[in-house]
Formats: C-alpha cells, structure tokens, sequence
C-alpha cells in the first residue's frame, strides 16, 4: 500500500559551494579539504559528533598508514592522526600502520580539523532528499529538528556509506547478496590486562592475537548453543591499564533495512550481556571486567555501493594498476567476513600498497556529485581490503580537491584534469604516485579461505 505525501515548500537556509553529506572517517577529511581548497563547505551529520564508525560504534584500530615500514597515507589523513596523537589520543608510531585511537578525542580532533579548516558543520541532520534539475543535484532536503530545509549547493559528496545521496539523486547502486556481517563493540574496564598480555602474547603494535584458548572455548561454547556466532575474538589495547576494546559480536544483517538493522541492534544488545558474563565466568583475566561502553550503533561493515565509472576489484589489489587518476592508497588484507560461520569468507595479506582511482567515486551519469569511503565502486574483495578507514580518509581528501577543483576551474567532475588534481593533492601531502606497479602482490603463505588470522582481520 502507498500514501501520497503532500508536496511542500522547503525554506533555503544556507547555500554553499560543497555539501558533504556524512561525517565518517571519509567526510570529515573530504570537508576538510574541500575547505582548504578554496571551496565554502557544508558537513552535514545526523549524529551530534564526527568520526562515524570510528565513533560512533567503537573501531578504533585505524587501518593501515603503511606497509612493510612505507607510509602509503599522508596528508590530512596523517594529519588528523597527528592531531589526535597531540592529546594523548592516537598512537601512530606503530610499524604496522595501523593506529590505535580513543574515540572520544578523534571527536574533538576530527570537528576541530574541519572548522579550522573554514568549513561550517550542521549536527543532528538526516539527509533525507534532493532536488536535482538537468542532471544537476543542487539542493538537500534535511530533516532537523527545524522541519525539512533545503541547502544548496553547486557540489556534493556522499560520505553517508549506504550512498543515502547518491540513491535519492536516482544514480544506479548495487548490494551484494550476502553483505559483509554487523559487529557490536565494546570497551571493557577492569580487565587484567597484565595477565591477558603474558597469557596470550605480547600485543602485536597493540592488537592482542586471537587467543586459542579464548576461540576455543567460545567455539565449544558456540557448538553447545550457549553463544550465538562470533568474529575472532580481536581484542584490542585501549590506552589505559584494565581497559581493552574487543570486536567479538558478530550477525547478519542488512542495516539499509531499518526493520531488520532494529532486530539486530535489540539482539547485539542481549547478546553483548551475555559475552560479558561468558567473559567473567570463563577467563580469569576477565573475572571483574565491566562494560564501560558500547557502540552507540552497531557498526555497519557494508550496504549499498555505487555503481562508478570504474569498479575496484580484486585484480586491481593483487596487482596494483598504474591509474593516472589515482587519489589513494591502501594495503589492507582482503578481508571478508563470513555472515553465518565464525570465520572470515577469504583473508589475503598483501605485500604492497595498491592505487584507488578517483573514477571509483563517480557515479555513472554525474555531474556534480562524488562519493568517498565504504560506498565506493568495488567488487566483494576489492571492497574487503578497500573499506579500512585510513584508505576512506585518503578517498576524502581526493574527493574533497576534486571538488573545490572542478568548482575553480568551472569543470564538472568528468572535466577534471587528473595532472592538475595530482598537483594539488601532492602539495597537500598525500601521496599518489602509481608507478608502484609490481606482479602478483598477495602473500601465497598467507591466503586463506577459513581461519581467521591472529591480529590482522577485524
Ligand atoms: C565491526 C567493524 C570492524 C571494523 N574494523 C576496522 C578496522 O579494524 N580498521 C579499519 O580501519 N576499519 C575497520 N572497519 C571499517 C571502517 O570502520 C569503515 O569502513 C569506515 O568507517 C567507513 O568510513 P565512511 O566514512 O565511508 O563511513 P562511516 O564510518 O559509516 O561514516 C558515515 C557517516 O555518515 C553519517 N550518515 C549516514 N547516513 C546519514 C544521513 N542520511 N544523513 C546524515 N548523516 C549520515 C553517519 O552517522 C556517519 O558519521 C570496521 C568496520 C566495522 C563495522
């Protein structure tokens, strides 16, 4: 059954040169550098604070800065890390690349980059539409608490990770059949983490390995119906003596189903009280932990992706492809998690970093429109290594200097010349080169179909 709803006139409260709509590790950095360049920039958030997955569902490794002791991600990324770092927020010394933040001070580092920066944030805002007139987006429709305002815009990039602008603007999306699992995590206090390092291992650059003993336990627990299925356990260091920041639960879902995505979150929640009480009962290293925090969602690994003008694939991260218009890079295992098991679908260690092209972030038929982040154009392995939040940062700032480009130089997106984005982006600190180009990069040793790796897979 359908119910027409009443058209109506929407008040202009503000118009901008860039909107990015989302305000996740992609957003912020794409706002920022929209600003830096030039462009007055609108960051539109529905929650009141950036950061996105990082923040607001508690990932807090961010991976990876680089690889084998090259750094493949610079720029504002790096920057942010260094900002974060500053307060005793961020450790980013460590060889993997793969950096440990305190969420709470990515929120303040994150909104500070993005005002220092020029741009004008707007909290608590639900991109709900758009206005598009001759393929041209030029307004969103936000829901606040003011009613639905309009804000216009002459660019846009979707950070929302489920392409919310994208799909209201009638560009082709796709979903996967079996979508990437949602995890819940949490933040435990009063753990015995002296006792859980000697244990289980020192930590490996601040990520405990998987304990056998611990898998093991929860798999006999899991095979006794006791425990529904669960991912590692990747229990991670978390800055202060007793604390650590575990990735355990895990469920299908598709959270671009709001009925479904409210069935999970009520069952994550059941399901994280009894991890707890598994934990103390089971570990000793656990007997008097507590449950500082959870996410304020569960996190979202993946929903829809655009469709773009170039689709990353799993060739394009075994063999890293000279693309002219590359604008980031990453390095991060092939990384799928299996929805149904307590396994990862397929994990390959890479050897080197490999190039991401801006085409990826264009959805086919745009003008004015990019994307950046976990919604980009990638195949099912592409998008497993991909969607890591350093790599999404570096998407952003791409986006974000395309789009004040392509505004300064009066070219739409399509027009941009990829020499001149390479200089901006260059200047800027990131880093883009593409002669990196070797053969076959996975790690043949490491390839695997079943087994979840200690330490590398989240
Ligand atoms: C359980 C789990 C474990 C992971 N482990 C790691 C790891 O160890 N290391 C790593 O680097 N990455 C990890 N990832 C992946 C990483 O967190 C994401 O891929 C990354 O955060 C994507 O960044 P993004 O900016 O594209 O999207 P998101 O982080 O999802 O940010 C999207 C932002 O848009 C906002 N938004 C969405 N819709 C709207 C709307 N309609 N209106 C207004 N605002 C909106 C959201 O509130 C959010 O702030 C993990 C992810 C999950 C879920």
């Amino acid at each position: 059954m359908f119910i027409r709803e009443s058209s109506r006139t929407v008040p202009v409260e503000g118009s901008f040169d860039v909107i990015v709509c989302g305000g996740g590790p992609a957003g912020v950095i794409a706002a920022a550098a929209a600003a830096r360049n030039g462009a007055k920039t609108l960051l539109i958030e529905r929650y009141g604070f950036v950061g996105g997955m990082a923040t607001s569902a508690l990932v807090t490794p961010i991976s990876e800065f680089r690889i084998n002791d090259k750094q493949h991600i610079g720029g504002i990324p790096f920057e942010l890390m260094e900002r974060a770092a500053d307060l005793d927020g961020a450790e980013i010394t460590r060889r993997s690349g793969n950096f440990p933040v305190n969420d709470e001070i990515l929120k303040l580092a994150a909104q500070r980059l993005v005002l220092e920066a020029g741009g004008t944030l707007l909290y608590h805002s639900w991109l709900a539409d758009c206005v598009v007139a001759d393929g041209r987006l030029t307004h969103v429709i936000v829901q606040n608490k003011s009613g639905r305002v309009a804000y216009e815009g002459k660019f846009f990039i979707d950070c929302t990770g489920d392409a919310d602008l994208v799909r209201a603007a009638g560009f082709e999306t796709t979903k996967s059949d079996v979508l990437q699992p949602a995890s819940l995590w949490f933040q435990l206090g009063g753990v015995d983490t002296d006792a859980l390092a000697y244990t289980f291992g020192d930590a490996v650059d601040g990520i405990l390995p998987i304990s056998e003993q611990i898998r093991g336990r929860l798999t006999e627990l899991n095979e006794a119906g006791v425990i529904p299925n669960f991912g590692g356990p990747w229990i991670n260091y978390f800055f202060h003596p007793g604390m650590v920041s575990i990735n355990l639960l895990r469920e299908p879902t598709d959270a671009s189903d709001p009925e479904w995505f409210t069935r999970t979150e009520c069952s994550m929640r059941e399901n994280l009280d009894l991890i707890i009480r598994v934990l103390r009962a089971n570990f000793p290293e656990f007997a008097d932990c507590w449950l500082a925090k959870s996410g304020i969602q569960t996190g979202v690994r993946e929903t829809h992706h655009i469709v773009g003008h170039y689709q990353l694939t799993r060739d394009d991260i075994l063999v890293p492809k000279p693309f002219p218009d590359t604008i980031a890079k990453g390095a991060h295992v092939i990384d799928i998690h299996e929805p149904h098991t307590n396994d990862q679908a397929e994990l390959v260690v890479l050897r080197q970093e490999y190039n991401v092209p801006l085409r990826s972030l264009i959805p086919q038929g745009s003008i004015n429109v990019l994307t950046a982040g976990r919604c980009l154009s990638a195949d099912g392995p592409g998008f497993g290594s991909v969607r890591v939040m350093a790599t999404c940062m570096a998407m952003g700032q791409g986006a974000g200097t395309a789009a004040a480009l392509s505004l300064s130089s009066g070219s739409d997106i399509n027009q941009l010349e990829y020499p001149t984005l390479r200089e901006a982006l260059i200047s800027q600190g990131a880093i883009v080169d593409f002669d990196n180009c070797s053969s076959d990069q996975a790690d043949p040793s490491t390839v695997s179909s079943s087994a979840a790796v200690g330490g590398r897979a989240r």
